[in-house]
């Protein structure tokens, strides 16, 4: 690795060229001045014609320079060192975790997001269901798989499972996850140093078209990207041209994605698009127990049942809640019980105490109740769904609230108080036309009161 380093420095590589092309070598022997390089890229054949032709002097130069003397560069590829008598049965299996274990970190993954971790509930079953049948035959179903939702709902962790569970069936399959950004960032880096352009370029292709589960998170991002719009729609057509697998996620739907090309969103749209809600109490409750399992803690219940109450519309603070209170009862050696979880969290939950109705906790209420974030009913966004939540909301904190419409369309970042009378008289008329509704704002206004 010195070698290749002071290899890349010197004769200024870039990264991806330097990690198609180089990072794949690995002395193999050196005897009587002949070193002997393994070239262990996906390429093989083509790869090893071409590091010949391209670096073989530049490398003899770097190596002659370390080593002080002359030398002779031989290139040969794994199986031509195959038939060494060497290995028993026991190395063979070494070697395969081995490989795993580097094919797993080849494909960004990371080894806690697998399915076994993934409580299934109402909130995800139709998203990990679809995940499974993508990660059981890959671009053969369901293809694109798009799934959407809100923060820390569990859509990195579906991603990464469909990965870990193609890599644990086959080890040789190929598969990268990334987020858009990265690819963003990588694509600029790449066509920001002009020399070599032609050839990182089409390393940067290789790199995602030579797979057969893409995983791209995030894809938001590309939001008003239009260049990277363009390369990621051929990439795109690429893989899907050639029956590769493709999962994305988002924070919205793609109809909701704005400053997207109308194309992606198309082809987003022609596989299968399913999304993840906010859990339920039960969901939340099973996901507590099964992180304790995991860490082998003995928790209350009523300690469980507490955070489960309380932290609801993102699992990765629910699960925050609970390693804060692990931590705080390590370095403070107490046991852990409710008043101890009530006080370390005391900063994290509002206090039970305040039970004066605000905007802001109806906003909470009624987007727990329609499985959205707070954040997101509290926005510009004008999906059905979401609109149609903010006028309950809006009709509540007018009926319990003595707050102004100018204030009520502030808390929902709704500049003109117009739109919140407007709001607050459909829902009005609607209870009056329709029990179903009157019931569910009734519902709403009971989990208020409880909280
Ligand atoms: P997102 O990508 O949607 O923002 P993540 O996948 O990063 O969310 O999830 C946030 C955290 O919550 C992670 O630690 C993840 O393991 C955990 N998590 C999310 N959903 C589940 C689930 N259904 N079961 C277990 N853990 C989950
Ligand atoms: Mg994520």
């Amino acid at each position: 690795p010195e070698i290749l380093n002071t290899f890349k420095q010197d004769y200024d590589i870039s990264d991806v060229s330097f990690k198609t092309w180089i990072k794949p070598l690995q002395v193999k022997s050196f005897e009587d001045n002949v070193v002997t390089l393994v070239y262990q890229g996906e390429t093989e054949m083509l790869g090893l014609q071409y590091i010949k032709k391209k670096y073989q002097i530049p490398l003899k130069v770097t190596i002659e320079e370390i080593m002080k003397m002359e030398l002779e560069l031989q290139f040969v590829l794994p199986s031509d060192i195959k038939d060494e008598p060497s290995e028993t049965e026991e190395h063979i299996t070494i070697n395969e975790s081995a490989s795993l274990t580097s094919r797993i970190a080849e494909a960004n993954l990371n080894s806690k997001y697998t399915f076994d971790t993934f409580v299934v509930g109402s909130n995800n079953i139709l998203a990990h269901d679809t995940s499974l049948a993508v990660a059981e035959s890959p671009g053969g179903i369901y293809n694109p798989l798009f799934i959407y939702g809100g923060v820390g709902l569990g859509k990195t962790h579906l991603m990464q499972s469909i990965g870990h569970f193609v890599l644990n069936k086959n080890p040789n399959a190929k598969v990268l996850y990334t987020t858009s950004e990265s690819f963003t960032n990588e694509l600029i880096e790449t066509l920001r140093n002009k020399s070599g352009n032609q050839q990182e370029m089409s390393d940067f292709r290789a790199k995602y078209r030579n797979v057969d589960v893409l995983l791209i998170d995030d894809i938001q991002f590309l939001q008003k990207k239009e260049s990277t719009q363009e390369e990621f729609f051929h990439t795109f057509q690429y893989l899907y041209m050639h029956k590769k697998a493709i999962v994305i996620s988002s924070d919205r739907k793609p109809k909701d994605l704005e400053g997207l090309e109308d194309r992606l969103v198309n082809r987003f749209e022609s596989g299968l698009t399913v999304d993840i809600q906010s859990p339920n109490y039960e969901t939340r409750m099973a996901i507590l127990k099964k992180k304790v399992e995991v860490e082998g803690i003995d928790i209350p219940n009523d300690v469980l049942d507490y955070i489960s109450t309380n932290v609801i519309f993102n699992i990765r603070e629910l699960e925050g809640s609970l390693t804060k209170i692990i931590a705080f009862s390590k370095i403070s050696n107490q046991t852990i019980d409710l008043d101890f979880a009530k006080d370390v969290l005391k900063d994290y939950i509002s206090p039970e105490e305040d039970n004066t109705i605000t905007c802001k906790k109806i906003i909470e209420v009624v987007a727990d109740h329609f499985g959205i974030s707070p954040n997101d009913l509290a926005s510009k966004k004008r999906s059905k769904e979401i609109a149609y939540a903010r006028q309950v909301c809006m009709y509540i904190c007018k009926t319990l609230t003595d707050e102004t419409n100018k204030k009520i369309g502030l808390a929902l970042h709704k500049d003109n108080p117009s739109t919140v009378i407007y709001g607050v008289n459909q829902i009005k008329e609607e209870m009056a036309r329709d029990i179903n509704t009157k019931n569910m704002v009734e519902v709403i206004i009971k989990k208020l009161n409880t909280k």
